[in-house]
């Protein structure tokens, strides 16, 4: 109903509409009132999915000046729920599915996709869905969600972005059994057979698109993550969000942190649950951090303690391979299980939950390290919000309201004898749509651990005493787009100083570039093309 009458008569679409006029904005208020209507998030969901079936510009629109109500929505906690239920709520498609079937033909696969410009790229195999587990081809809601913001924080243009599900099968027996699952119903291929598969997924994707394309891994199972990280970081333009982006605002809360504690990064004790894709890439991202505050690789390392599903890790248990990066960080120390004992022996003052192991920051646990730390650091970050380590409230009753709190999921502001706390959501969004953007404006090959650490102290700066007081360890989501552009900004900025870039000549101003480059959701309008004279009489 945005075209105008002149349009409509152009077009050949008059008397298709009813008489009524309205701009964008009018919309808008008609968008908020439908999605409003919807007591249930899962049916919010499907409400936005459709807007965005049906009016692209309108629902990025919406998206975009509406972020702190619907982020939670079109990505974590319910997008959750949505990959769940994806087989029922499944409408039109979305996104790109490529088989383990199509192995030999994933180009072909790929030249199927209409769009020629693709950018970004977001690929997910569904093995490790938020802390969910295996959801296979289910999966393709984090993809599609992720880009989204994509677009709607960082400003890439939508066709520019390419959702993937790499459909590898599903371990998930009841998957397997759901007469609704959208999939294919094989256990999972695993080995060189699939990483012969992944090579030449990637080997297609430049080949299709350019040895530029972001390829932005998400929500693989931590066996595979880390050898990817490891063997396409130097290849390819990509990065891992789970490990490098959870790091990075991870690492942005932690530096934040030391405004509250005065304590330099290094002078903690640090104690990690979990020790998978997000625990690794926060502990290796905070060794950084404490380097560059001037203390020595072994001496970092030494300060971080880590607890996996076997247990504290420690060299030599009988049980629990230290596989990977785990090695990095295991003691000489006697076995131990419990995390309450364990907490009681380290006395740790930041303890970060990356296990999906609901609820193991007990009362106990919490009251234990408010008792030995004036300021301790608890961050839940297991996704989606059933899964955190503990609940704000149980943070902050806790610890008397002393501890300085943030999780992975949103939660409300908490009451804690009359003061109110508002936790610190320690979202990937507040990063991967910015370095994204600095990284395909600027051309730049590879994607180095640096650039995390750049974006995290930038997060960090951001932040305000107003919201530090109020127990915020992040700005206010509501400045999400403007901490994006900052960041591209910084990322670009290094990429220039380093050579990195491929994007010549360098831009004089790196802002007014990235803005340039943009997306607008304003409508085009359907104007005859413009002309210009010739000078003189020419005939
Ligand atoms: P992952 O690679 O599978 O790692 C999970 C880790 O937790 C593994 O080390 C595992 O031990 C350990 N673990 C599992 N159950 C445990 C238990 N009961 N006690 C102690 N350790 C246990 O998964 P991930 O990618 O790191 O994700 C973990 C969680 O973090 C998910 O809920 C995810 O949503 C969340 N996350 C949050 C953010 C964020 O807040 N920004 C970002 C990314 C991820 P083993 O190594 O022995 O198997
Ligand atoms: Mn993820």
């Amino acid at each position: 109903m945005a075209f105008t009458l002149e349009e409509r008569q152009r077009l050949g679409i008059h008397g298709l509409f009813p008489p009524r006029f309205k701009t964008q904005e009018e919309q808008l208020e008609l968008c908020k009132i439908s999605f409003n209507r919807y007591t249930e998030d899962l049916n919010k969901y499907i409400y936005l999915v459709g807007l965005q079936d049906r009016n692209e510009r309108l629902f990025f629109r919406m998206l975009s000046e509406n972020i702190e109500e619907l982020m939670p929505i079109v990505y974590t906690p319910t997008v959750g729920l949505a990959c769940q239920a994806f087989g029922l709520i499944y409408r039109r498609p979305r996104g790109l599915f490529i088989t383990i079937n199509d192995r030999g033909h994933v180009y072909d696969v790929l030249r199927n996709w209409p769009e020629s410009d693709v950018r970004a790229i977001v690929v997910t195999d569904g093995e490790r869905i938020l802390g969910l587990g295996d959801l296979g081809a289910y999966g393709m809601g984090i993809p599609v969600g992720k880009l989204a913001l994509y677009t709607a924080l960082a400003g890439i243009k939508p066709h520019q972005c390419l959702p993937i599900v790499i459909d590898n099968g599903t371990n998930t027996q009841q998957l397997l059994e759901d007469p609704l699952y959208v999939g294919l119903r094989q256990k999972r291929t695993t080995g060189p057979e699939y990483d012969e598969f992944i090579d030449e997924f990637m080997d297609a994707v430049v080949r299709r698109y350019g040895q530029n394309t972001l390829i932005q891994f998400e929500d693989f199972g931590n066996h595979n993550a880390f050898r990817y990280l490891d063997s396409y970081r130097n290849k390819y333009c990509t990065f891992n969000d789970d490990i490098q982006g959870t790091a990075s605002v991870a690492v942005a809360g932690l530096l934040t942190s030391r405004r509250v504690t005065g304590k330099k990064l290094s002078d903690n004790t640090f104690l990690f649950l979990g020790a998978g894709e997000a625990a690794i890439g926060i502990a290796d991202l905070t060794v950084k951090a404490m380097m560059a505050e001037g203390t020595s690789l072994d001496e970092a390392r030494g300060k971080i303690w880590m607890q996996d599903i076997h247990g504290l890790l420690v060299n030599n248990r009988p049980e629990g391979e230290l596989e990977g990066h785990k090695v990095y960080y295991a003691k000489d120390h006697p076995v131990m299980k419990s995390l309450a004992e364990v907490v009681k022996k380290i006395k740790p003052s930041i303890m970060i939950g990356a296990s999906a192991a609901a609820g193991a920051f007990t009362p106990e646990i919490l009251q234990y390290v408010a008792a030995n730390h004036e300021r301790p650091v608890i961050f839940a970050l297991s996704n989606p919000t059933s899964k955190a380590e503990c609940t704000a409230q149980q943070a902050y009753d806790n610890t008397k309201g002393k501890c300085i709190f943030a999780s992975g999921s949103p939660f409300p502001p908490v009451n804690y004898e009359g003061r109110t706390y508002t936790p610190g959501q320690g979202n990937n969004a507040y990063i991967f749509p910015g370095v994204a953007l600095g990284v395909i404006c600027t051309g730049m090959h590879h994607i180095s651990d640096d650039i995390f650490l750049i974006a995290a102290q930038l997060l960090s700066e951001q932040v305000s005493e107003e919201d530090l007081a109020l127990g915020k360890l992040y700005p206010p989501l509501s400045s999400i787009k403007e901490c994006s552009l900052k960041i591209a900004v910084k990322v670009a900025e290094h990429a220039y100083q380093n050579g990195l870039a491929s994007t010549y000549p360098e831009p004089r101003d790196k802002e007014a570039f990235l803005k340039s480059a943009m997306y607008n959701h304003d409508y085009d309008t359907y104007a005859l093309p413009r002309t210009y004279p010739w000078p003189g009489n020419v005939n």
